[in-house]
């Protein structure tokens, strides 16, 4: 029997001759919390997936506590609900569909869905939420960074060799992850990638397949009819009922409950965290119901804690602790170092069709590292509703300088969010995506229906970093097992690439740390 069971009914037990006696179980035993357990850890996405399976495999009790709804796929294909046709399962706890601009606000009802945004000033950030975080939402697209990128960024505290031989192919092994196979990038799904290929190619630019985290023969199964039309169809961002995305609830953190020593619980929002005595944790939170209702709240108290709420709710938590007074040593860069990774927007006009409605986005990626401006990068950014043939939608990154910041607000005891989109960084990093905008109109007679649009970002980093907040392997300074194990440890960027491959990458590392420490 695992340890979490006999745990579990040992609580049980405590629990029924707790009740008995009308107060609550650990209580009961004259402490202030409701359960005790080795570690948790908060949130589900890359970092806290990783976390969790590593510290299941070490024999480590842990329990994973995630805001969002546990989603599972099934053979009807109805998991989530479609982007041209949404209703709650669409967003966190709104009224109306969030997706940027062009796409319409939709009225939905209130619900605990996959997508949020965090609306601040000079950006809107998005997420995930739901075991599996930004995995449910997002593309897929893994992609690790050149190497000279990559110092632009971090430290040479962290040896970008061991990432590249050790944690990189860790994570693509469990992930799964594969570039589109040329048999489904030539069919009708994929003519908008075809398209900015061919027309980076003409320009010079290189381009070239990414790694994407699909099972490539489901999609083919999507493509014969037996499957509900989910990646081929662009529904990618409110989930993908096929079943062809890997993401983290399938692979990682399947693997951590495998384990035997790994407890997920859905739909229980942490609000606080603070220093126990003897050098541990307490964390509360409201366990609530899939409309947000709160049901109950309840307290744990733990050795290891690992702060894995993402680059939103990780700074929320550690800033909310050092405004309350329950983490008193943390410094005073806490909720700074923030960036977007320099994300863009950008709609290319054609003469011709494009289907960019369908295929999922970004199997392919034009890569323009030697602009002389700045460094940039582009995908196809498909699978928004409502876009017209002719038009092309693509998604820029690229470096820009973590000149975001968080400040803690005490009347809504939440945090505000500032991205200066004007900075002279900002301005340098606009010059160089028009420059290779230009490059590509004038080699291909393309236009832009409008300037890149910078207002939002689905590559929040920052806010916790290493070396500022933490230590180069996540471990808050002056808190000897408190760990931040997500995309807030990273300065704004992960170098060009989406996000989540080195998120994941280095929270392996950080956890191959930690544990040599405690075995
Ligand atoms: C639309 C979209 C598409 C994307 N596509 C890609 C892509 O193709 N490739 C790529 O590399 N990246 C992509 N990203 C970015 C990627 O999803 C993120 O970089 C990544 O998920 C961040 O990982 P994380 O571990 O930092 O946090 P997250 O994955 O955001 O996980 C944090 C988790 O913590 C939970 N949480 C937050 N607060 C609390 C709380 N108080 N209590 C309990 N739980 C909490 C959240 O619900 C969430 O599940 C995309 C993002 C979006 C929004």
């Amino acid at each position: 029997m695992s340890k979490m069971l006999n745990r579990r009914r040992f609580l049980q037990a405590s629990a029924a001759t707790a009740a008995s006696l009308g107060v609550s179980a650990i209580r009961a035993f004259g402490s202030d919390y409701d359960e005790y357990v080795e570690a948790i850890v908060i949130g589900s996405g890359f970092g806290g997936a990783v976390a969790s399976l590593r510290l299941g495999q070490a024999g480590i009790e842990t329990i994973v506590l995630e805001r969002g709804r546990k989603w599972q796929i099934t053979d009807k294909g109805d998991t989530f609900c479609r982007i041209d046709n949404p209703d709650g399962r669409a967003a966190w706890l709104s009224p109306t569909t969030i997706l940027p601009t062009p796409v319409p606000e939709i009225p939905i009802d209130v619900y605990t869905g996959v997508f949020d945004v965090k609306r601040g000033n000079g950006i809107n950030a998005y997420r995930g939420a739901g075991v599996g975080g930004g995995s449910l939402v997002y593309g897929g697209i893994t992609y690790q960074p050149t190497e000279e990128l990559f110092y632009k960024v971090f430290a040479r505290t962290i040896k970008y060799s061991e990432l590249d031989r050790v944690y990189y192919p860790r994570v693509r092994s469990i992930l799964k992850v594969s570039p589109i196979p040329d048999d489904i990038l030539q069919t009708e799904y994929y003519l908008a990638s075809r398209i900015l290929q061919e027309q980076a190619a003409k320009a010079g630019l290189q381009v070239r397949k990414i790694d994407i985290a699909f099972d490539w023969d489901i999609v083919r199964q999507e493509i014969a009819g037996q499957k509900v039309a989910s990646v081929i169809a662009g529904q990618v961002y409110y989930g993908t009922n096929s079943g062809a995305k890997n993401s983290l609830d399938r692979n990682y953190l399947s693997m951590a409950e495998a384990t035997g020593n790994v407890e997920i619980r859905p739909l229980h929002v942490v609000t606080m965290i603070e220093e126990s005595d003897r050098g541990r944790y307490r964390v509360v939170c409201n366990q609530i119901n899939e409309q947000g209702v709160v049901l109950a709240q309840k307290s744990f108290v733990c050795r290891y804690l690992f702060l894995a709420a993402g680059s939103i709710g990780t700074p929320e938590l550690l800033l909310r602790a050092k405004s309350n007074g329950t983490l008193r040593r943390l410094n005073n860069q806490i909720g700074k170092f923030w960036g977007t990774n320099s994300d863009s927007n950008t709609i290319m006009i054609n003469a011709s069709q494009t289907n960019a409605t369908l295929g999922s986005p970004g199997v392919i990626a034009v890569e323009h590292l030697d602009n002389p401006i700045a460094p940039v990068i582009l995908e196809p950014f498909q699978s928004l509703p409502f876009i017209p043939q002719g038009l092309n939608p693509i998604l820029g990154q690229g470096i820009s300088k973590p000149e975001g910041y968080f400040t803690y607000n005490v009347s809504t005891q939440s945090t505000d969010l500032f991205w200066p989109i004007n900075s002279a960084d900002s301005q340098r990093n606009a010059q160089a995506l028009l420059y290779t905008y230009e490059r590509l109109n004038q080699a291909n007679g393309t236009s832009l229906a409008a300037p890149p649009d910078y207002s939002f970002t689905a590559h929040p980093l920052g806010g916790a970093t290493i070396g500022e907040v933490c230590n180069t392997y996540g471990q808050v300074f002056g808190y000897h097992n408190l760990f931040v194990v997500d995309g807030s440890l990273i300065p704004g960027s992960t170098a060009c690439t989406n996000p989540s491959l080195t998120i994941a990458a280095l929270a392996e590392r950080s956890m191959d740390h930690f544990l040599n420490r405690v075995k």
